[in-house]
């Protein structure tokens, strides 16, 4: 493959005034039809350093910000703890690993340096949406249905929020119907400030039962690539809710971080979808994938009150965390 190094300077036009190095100073490389710049390039420019923990497999950068940990080939990243789904895989070429420029501005920097002097107006109201419900089960586990644990999660979360100050509305406080696109019309006339939609997973096939742990949604940025991408190709556009591109994240990663630090979650990561609920929201918006229906473990913690109130309280404190952002 063709590698050229690029010295155009677009992509600091993409930069706001967060504190990060631009990329127009770095060593950048065209692959795959888009742009990738040196880790070790980006480490440096950024105060900090990088350095193979394994050579040419896994490398660890350090910087003031927080250090952040990549693997050769994969997406998935650690960020300050917290594992993160990059669009795009790590690259290596030679014996210099590369990451996507549209990850950098896209996923990393946003949450290494978050927008000064907010990163929203002040969070006070919340509209938390239970996932399914009516004529939706859900994932069902023998007579378990997914839609009747995600509103009992609702309000527990809604006591909670209430009890520490917040106005808190449910998108439905009973078993009724509601298309994915009506939620968020309904967060929006409730003037929410965040919009939190609860669901719990399930996996099948073999070994399936052991597939645990939580995972937090938000918005695909236009132009990147899903998380789990089927089949969408054509249909990257720009969508409303990515007018909240960087604060969707920040509150994705605050209430993943706490499902794993608070409720002890089996750590998936923060992932992208284009979810309707998701796509049609206006305020900032995720979608908690809590718990697996299939995992026993995971199961208590959805089935028993007392552990699934600790996964309220963790989405809670991903809530403070995000709201104590707003406020620096
Ligand atoms: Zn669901």
């Amino acid at each position: 493959m063709k590698l050229a190094v690029s010295t155009a300077l677009f992509l600091a036009g993409l930069l706001t005034a967060a504190a990060q190095a631009p990329l127009s100073r770095m060593d950048r490389a065209w692959m795959f039809g888009a742009e990738y710049v040196q880790l070790d390039d980006w480490a440096r420019a950024n105060g900090g350093q990088a350095r193979w923990v394994v050579p040419k497999q896994e490398l660890k950068v350090v910087l003031p910000a927080g250090s952040l940990g990549f693997l050769v080939a994969a997406r998935r990243i650690t960020l300050k703890g917290v594992h993160v789904w990059l669009s795009a895989p790590i690259v290596l070429r030679g014996s210099s690993a590369y990451v996507a420029a549209s990850d950098l501005t896209g996923t990393i920097h946003p949450l290494l340096f978050p927008p000064r002097p907010a990163v929203g107006r002040s969070v006070r109201t919340i509209v938390l949406d239970a996932g399914h419900g009516g004529k939706d089960p859900g994932n069902q586990e023998g007579r378990r249905q997914e839609k009747q644990y995600t509103l009992l999660l609702a309000k527990d979360v809604r006591d909670l929020l209430t009890k520490a100050g917040f106005r808190v509305w449910l998108t439905r406080n009973h078993d009724t119907y509601l298309t994915p696109e009506s939620r968020p019309q309904i967060a929006r006339q409730r003037g929410a400030d965040l919009f939190v939609s609860l669901h719990f997973n399930s996996a099948d096939g073999p070994g399936s039962s052991a597939v645990r742990g939580a995972e937090v949604y938000c918005l695909t940025a236009a132009n990147a690539y899903s998380t789990n991408d089927r089949g969408e190709m054509g249909r990257r556009t720009w969508q409303s809710g990515n007018r909240q591109d960087a604060r969707n994240l920040q509150l994705a990663y605050q209430i993943q971080k706490a499902l794993v630090e608070r409720a002890g979650s089996e750590d998936r990561g923060v992932k992208r979808a284009r979810f309707a609920v998701l796509k049609y929201a206006e305020m900032p918006t995720v979608l908690v994938e809590a718990a697996f229906m299939t995992n026993p473990s995971d199961a208590r913690k959805i089935y028993d009150a007392a552990q699934r109130r600790t996964l309220a309280q963790a989405i809670v404190d991903g809530v403070q965390a995000y709201k104590k952002l707003t406020e620096r």
